[in-house]
C-alpha cells in the first residue's frame, strides 16, 4: 500500500493544501518520501461534520459489528506487514523488534476491545424496578445504561508510532465504546499515520460501517489540532505527548462555549523509592535493572523511572557505584526527532550545571546529531529540595539518585511530587515499616504502584491504569491503558418509566438475561 501524503476525511482522500511537509529519518536526517500537505479549518470541519453525521448510525451497529471492526483493523495492521515496520522504524529511529513488538501490543489492544465490545458490561445496565404501591411516593421505573459520548479528537504520541497513535489504545478505546474518531496524524510519522489510517479506513468499508467513523487530518503547526479541539461536533480529546501541549489543548477545551473533556498524558518522572534492607540484599541487582528501565527505549517512555531516592550510607554507596558502571556499559542511541534530542540534551546540560549535582557516569558517546548518550546524575535531598528544576521530566535516558538522610526525608520528599502516573518501591520484609508510611503518601500521587520492579513495560491488561494526578495526566481519573480506558468515552443515561418498545434494547427486560446487571442493587449475570 502506497503512502501518498494524502489526509483520509471519511471514505476520500484529501490533499492537504495549506503548506507541505515530509517526515525525516532522525538516524540519518534524510526527508522521506512523500510530501504531505498540510490541512486547513476546512478540511476539519469536514471531518467533524462527517464524524457527526454518522455518530447515530455506527452507535447503532450491533456490538458484534463494532467487535468484528476492531479485530478487522487489528488484522488490516497485520496484512500491512514490512510496509509498516519498516516506514515506522524510517520515520522514529526505533529498531525492527521494538516495533514489531509494540504492532503486536497495538492489535492486542484491538482485540482486548473487542472482546471488551462482545461481553457488554461496559453498557453498565442498571435497574430500579418500578414501585407503584411505595408511600408515601411511589418510585418510577429507572433503567440507565452508558452510551458513546460522540466523536472524539485523537492526538497519538511521537513515542509509540502504532501503540499510542492514529490505530493505537485511545482510537481503539473510544470505537470500543461506538465514538467516530478523528485523528490528528503526529508530524513525526506522517507515513506510519497514513498507513495504520488507511487500514481503519478499510476496515470500516469491510464492516459495512458509515464512512464518517474516521478520519485522519495531517496539520502543519498546530492549527489543525486547535480547530480540531474547537469543533462543535468534538466531544472529548484524547492526547499523548508533551505538558505544554496537553494543557494547551486543555485550555482550548475549557474555553468552548461547550466545554469538553481531554485526557491528556503528559509529564511523569516516575519516582523508585529504594528501601534499605532491598539495597542491602541486592543493590547491584537494582542499579543493574534500574539503567536497564531508564535506557529502554533511549529513555523516550512516560513511565521511565526518572528519579531514584535512598537513605545514604554504605549500602547506598556502593549502590550508586553498581548504578554508575551500570550506565556508563549503556549505548549512545537515536531518538525520536530532532526536538525531542534537542530537549534532552538541554535538560541534561542544566543538570550537569547544577550545584551539589554530580555525575555518576555516562554511557557512549552520541555518534551524530539525534542520538542521546546515557547518564546518570547524584544529589542530596537538600539539593534537590532546594531546586525545584530537578523535579523536571528530561524525555531521555536520564535519571537522578538522591540520597535522603533519613526514613522522615524519604518520606518528606515523596509528599512533595506533582502527581505521577508510577512510583516503585524495592523492599524486603525488614521494609514494610518505612512502605507502610509511604504508601498512602504514594497513593495519592501515583496511578500505578510498583513492587520490587520497574515501571516500564505497562500490561495491556483489565487492571491496569496508566494515568494519575496531574501534570502526568489532566485527569486522574481516568487511565489511558488498557480496559478500563473505555469509560473516558462513555456517559450515562437514564430512562425513566419508558414503553418497553422505545427503550433500548440492552435495558428491554426480554434482553436483560443476556448481560450482566444491576436489578434493584443487586448484581444479576444470568
Ligand atoms: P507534543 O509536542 O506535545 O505533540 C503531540 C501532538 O500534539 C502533536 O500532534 C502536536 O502537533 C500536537 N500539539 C502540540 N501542541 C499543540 C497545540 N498547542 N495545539 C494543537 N496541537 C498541538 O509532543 P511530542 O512531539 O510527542 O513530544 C514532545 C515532548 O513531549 C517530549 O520531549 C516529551 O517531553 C513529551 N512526551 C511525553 C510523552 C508521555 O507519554 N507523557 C510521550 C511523548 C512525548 P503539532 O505540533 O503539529 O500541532
Amino acid at each position: 500500500m502506497a503512502v501518498t501524503g494524502a489526509m483520509l476525511i471519511g471514505a476520500e482522500e484529501i490533499r492537504g493544501t495549506q503548506g507541505e511537509m515530509r517526515a525525516a529519518n532522525p538516524a540519518t536526517g534524510t526527508e522521506l518520501e512523500p510530501v504531505f500537505g498540510g490541512g486547513t479549518t476546512a478540511d476539519v470541519d469536514k471531518a467533524c461534520e462527517l464524524a457527526d453525521r454518522d455518530f447515530d448510525a455506527f452507535r447503532a451497529a450491533p456490538l458484534e459489528t463494532r467487535a468484528l471492526l476492531l479485530e478487522t483493523i487489528a488484522q488490516n495492521l497485520m496484512d500491512l506487514g514490512d510496509e509498516l515496520i519498516e516506514r515506522a522504524m524510517a520515520e522514529s529511529g526505533l529498531p525492527r523488534p521494538r516495533l514489531e513488538g509494540e504492532r503486536a501490543r497495538t492489535c492486542g489492544q484491538l482485540k482486548l476491545f473487542a472482546s471488551l465490545v462482545r461481553d457488554g458490561r461496559f453498557l453498565n445496565v442498571v435497574i430500579d424496578t418500578a414501585l407503584p404501591d411505595r408511600k408515601p411516593l411511589p418510585r418510577s421505573d429507572l433503567r440507565s445504561r452508558k452510551i458513546p459520548v460522540g466523536p472524539v479528537a485523537v492526538f497519538g504520541a511521537s513515542n509509540f508510532p502504532l501503540a499510542f497513535s492514529v490505530a493505537g489504545g485511545d482510537t481503539a478505546a473510544a470505537l470500543a465504546a461506538g465514538c467516530p474518531v478523528v485523528a490528528k496524524a503526529h508530524p513525526s510519522h506522517l507515513g506510519t499515520s497514513e498507513l495504520a489510517g488507511r487500514a481503519i479506513q478499510q476496515a470500516i468499508a469491510k464492516c459495512g460501517l458509515p464512512a464518517g467513523t474516521f478520519s485522519l487530518l495531517v496539520g502543519i503547526g498546530n492549527e489543525v489540532g486547535g480547530a480540531l479541539v474547537k469543533h462543535p461536533a468534538i466531544q472529548s480529546v484524547a492526547f499523548t505527548g508533551s505538558r505544554k501541549g496537553g494543557q494547551a489543548l486543555v485550555a482550548i477545551a475549557a474555553a468552548r462555549p461547550q466545554p469538553i473533556p481531554v485526557f491528556a498524558e503528559m509529564s511523569s518522572i516516575n519516582p523508585l523509592f529504594l528501601l534499605p534492607a532491598a539495597l542491602e540484599t541486592r543493590g547491584a541487582a537494582i542499579a543493574t535493572g534500574l539503567v536497564g528501565s531508564a535506557t529502554l527505549g533511549v529513555g523516550q517512555f512516560c513511565t521511565k523511572p526518572g528519579l531514584i531516592f535512598g537513605i545514604a550510607g554504605e549500602t547506598f554507596d556502593a549502590f550508586t557505584r553498581a548504578a554508575g558502571e551500570a550506565i556508563s556499559a549503556a549505548n549512545a542511541a537515536t531518538m525520536l526527532n530532532a526536538g525531542i534530542q534537542q530537549a534532552f540534551a538541554h535538560g541534561v546540560g542544566s543538570l550537569d550545571t547544577i550545584d551539589g549535582v554530580t555525575k555518576l557516569g555516562s554511557g557512549a558517546e552520541a555518534s551524530h546529531a539525534v542520538a542521546a548518550q546515557p547518564v546518570l546524575f547524584a544529589t542530596t535531598a537538600e539539593s534537590f529540595r532546594s531546586n525545584p528544576k530537578l523535579a523536571e521530566e528530561i524525555f531521555g535516558p536520564v535519571a537522578l539518585v538522591i540520597a535522603c538522610k533519613d526514613d522522615a526525608e524519604m518520606v518528606h520528599l515523596a509528599n512533595q511530587f506533582e502527581g505521577q502516573l508510577t512510583a516503585t518501591m524495592h523492599l524486603e520484609a525488614a521494609d514494610h515499616a518505612l512502605a507502610a508510611k509511604l504508601l498512602p503518601v504514594l497513593e495519592r500521587k501515583a496511578g500505578r504502584i510498583v513492587v520490587n520492579g520497574f515501571p516500564t513495560g505497562v500490561e495491556v491488561s483489565y487492571a491496569m491504569v496508566h494515568g494519575g494526578p496531574a501534570p502526568s495526566t489532566s485527569d486522574a481519573r481516568a487511565t489511558s491503558v488498557g480496559a478500563m480506558a473505555i469509560e473516558r468515552f462513555l456517559r450515562p443515561v437514564c430512562y425513566q418509566d419508558f414503553p418497553t418498545d422505545l427503550l433500548p434494547s440492552e435495558l428491554q427486560d426480554a434482553n436483560l438475561a443476556s448481560k450482566p446487571r444491576l436489578v434493584d442493587g443487586k448484581l444479576l449475570t444470568a
